[in-house]
Formats: C-alpha cells, sequence, structure tokens
C-alpha cells in the first residue's frame, strides 16, 4: 500500500510582517511551520503505517526553505520526501499548485490514497485536494474525521453539519483531513539526524514534464484585484476610574442606549 501525502509550509503568525503600502505578507521575511491539518494528515498516515504496512512518501511545493518541514514529514513516518520546485512556480494560484501536485503524484503511481489538509492556514481555499483529484481522475473526500480500510476499499468517515458521515470508495482516492487528534507522536530525533546526511529528491517542472505556460503567474487564473486592509468603524473606549464612578457612567450609558429601563 502507498500512501501519498501532501504538506504546505506557511508562515508562523508571530514572525509575519504586512508591508504597510501594498498590505500584503511579506512573505520573505516570515518562518515557515507545518500547515497544522498537514501535521494532522502526517498523524493519520503514521496510523495508517503503523496498521497496513504501508509506504508513506511526502510531497511539497514550495520553494527550497520548505525543507525542513519536509525533513519533519520523515522524523515523523515518511519513508521517501519529495521537493518541488521550480522558479517557474512562483505565482501559482490553486489550480496552478494542484497542476503540478497531480502531475508529482502521477509519477509516484501505483498508490492507493492522496492525503492532504482539509486547508491551508494562509491561503485557506480548501480548492487544492480536491481540484488535484479532478486533475487526476479519482474520487475526492473533503473534510474527512478518520478512514480506514475494509475489503480493499476505503472507508471514511466524514463531517457534516447534519452529523457524521460514512462513504465507501475503490482507491485510489484524494482525502483531506479536519481530525480531531489527542496525540501527534513526536519527531524521531534519531530519524532527523538520518534525513539530515541525505540527498533531497528535488522534482523541477522538466521532471514533471509540465509545460511552462501552465504554472505559476501565467497559469493562474486567479487575479487579486485589490487588497484591503479590515477596518473596524467602532474602535471602543478605554475608560479608567473609580470602580464606582465607573459603574454609574456604564449604567447611564446602557439607558441611554436603551438596554436599561430609565
Ligand atoms: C486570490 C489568491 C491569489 C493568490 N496569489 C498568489 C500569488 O500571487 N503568489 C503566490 O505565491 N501565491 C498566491 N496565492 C496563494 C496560492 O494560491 C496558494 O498558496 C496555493 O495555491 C495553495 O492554496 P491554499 O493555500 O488555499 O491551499 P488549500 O487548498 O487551502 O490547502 C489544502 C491542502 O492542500 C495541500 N497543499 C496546498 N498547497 C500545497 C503546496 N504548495 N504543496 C503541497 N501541498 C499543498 C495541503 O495538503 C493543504 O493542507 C494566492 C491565493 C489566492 C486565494
Amino acid at each position: 500500500m502507498r500512501i501519498i501525502v501532501s504538506i504546505k509550509g506557511v508562515p508562523k503568525l508571530e514572525t509575519v510582517k504586512v508591508d504597510p503600502e501594498t498590505h500584503t505578507l511579506r512573505r520573505e521575511s516570515a518562518e515557515l511551520m507545518l500547515n497544522p491539518f498537514d501535521r494532522s494528515a502526517l498523524e493519520i498516515a503514521a496510523r495508517l503505517k503503523e496498521k497496513y504496512h504501508a509506504e508513506v512518501i511526502a510531497i511539497s511545493m514550495g520553494p527550497p526553505n520548505v525543507i525542513p518541514l519536509l525533513r519533519e514529514a520523515y522524523s515523523i513516518c515518511a519513508d521517501r520526501i519529495i521537493l518541488l520546485s521550480d522558479r517557474a512556480f512562483a505565482g501559482a494560484d490553486t489550480l496552478a499548485t494542484s497542476r503540478v501536485l497531480a502531475q508529482a503524484i502521477k509519477k509516484l503511481a501505483p498508490f492507493d490514497l492522496v492525503l492532504m489538509g482539509l486547508k491551508s492556514a494562509d491561503g485557506e481555499t480548501a480548492q487544492v485536494p480536491p481540484e488535484t483529484a479532478a486533475l487526476l481522475g479519482i474520487p475526492s473526500i473533503t473534510n474527512v474525521k478518520d478512514l480506514f480500510f475494509e475489503d480493499k476499499k476505503i472507508i471514511a468517515l466524514r463531517e457534516t453539519e447534519y452529523g457524521l458521515e460514512e462513504l465507501e470508495a475503490e482507491p485510489p482516492i484524494v482525502a483531506s483531513l479536519y481530525p480531531k487528534l489527542d496525540y501527534f507522536r513526536p519527531p524521531s530525533f534519531k530519524r532527523l539526524l538520518e534525513v539530515k546526511n541525505r540527498e533531497l529528491e528535488i522534482w523541477s517542472a522538466k521532471d514533471l514534464e509540465l509545460s511552462i505556460e501552465k504554472l505559476g503567474l501565467s497559469g493562474s487564473p486567479t487575479r487579486v484585484s485589490g487588497v484591503f486592509e479590515k477596518k473596524f468603524a467602532d474602535k471602543g473606549e478605554i475608560w479608567e476610574g473609580e470602580p464606582e464612578e465607573l459603574a454609574k457612567r456604564l449604567i447611564t450609558l446602557l439607558k441611554e442606549k436603551g438596554f436599561l429601563k430609565a
């Protein structure tokens, strides 16, 4: 059994700076971390690996600063890690991203399962998993809490607004995960040291046999028509003074607003 986990590096919130002129994120100054949903996907992959003796391959599309995250994936459960990196991938929207991921996944066939996070913490579109499945021509199951194999079929438990749905599918499928896990195995220090001295597999646009016009900014139909900062109409007030005086002031205000009867 082969499981592919697709992981994304997202900026650590506390290191993100916003450009005051353009209001866009200054990504180059931000430190990266594993997208939290993808950390869960790795834990699920580790559990499936233990249960079914599966092979786990982790892939990520991004610049070389995602390499430590792929190494983290190796230290958790991956047997093989592959970075998908090329200048031609820069500026990709979800479709151009999915094209690269789908082509890499095709190259890794035969596979039984592709695990992704439900959504990323920065882009947050949740489009990449179903788009990748569509490009691969295989089923997509989103919002999966848990999944297992039974009689060569995949059983996925999917959370909906009405309750838990149980879906059955023939492998291979793409599942986007939203599990509520109470335990994450820690990365293995031994495996971290092992992977540090290994040469990393890096696949470029040429390796993936993808034509440049379908990639990056030129292959992205999404256009950002404007970026603006959210303004709060009511800024709030801070009152200072003695508690009794403040309480009287609050009662007067509540009466004025009609929340208390005069
Ligand atoms: C309107 C708009 C404009 C954008 N413009 C730009 C731009 O100009 N330049 C730019 O660099 N980015 C841009 N982005 C960001 C870029 O589109 C996303 O980083 C990328 O397409 C992934 O989409 P997402 O973050 O919404 O992923 P989601 O669909 O929310 O992610 C779900 C899952 O898909 C998988 N996944 C997503 N991305 C990757 C990845 N790179 N590698 C491996 N797995 C992955 C992960 O498992 C993840 O948990 C833009 C995004 C939007 C919405």
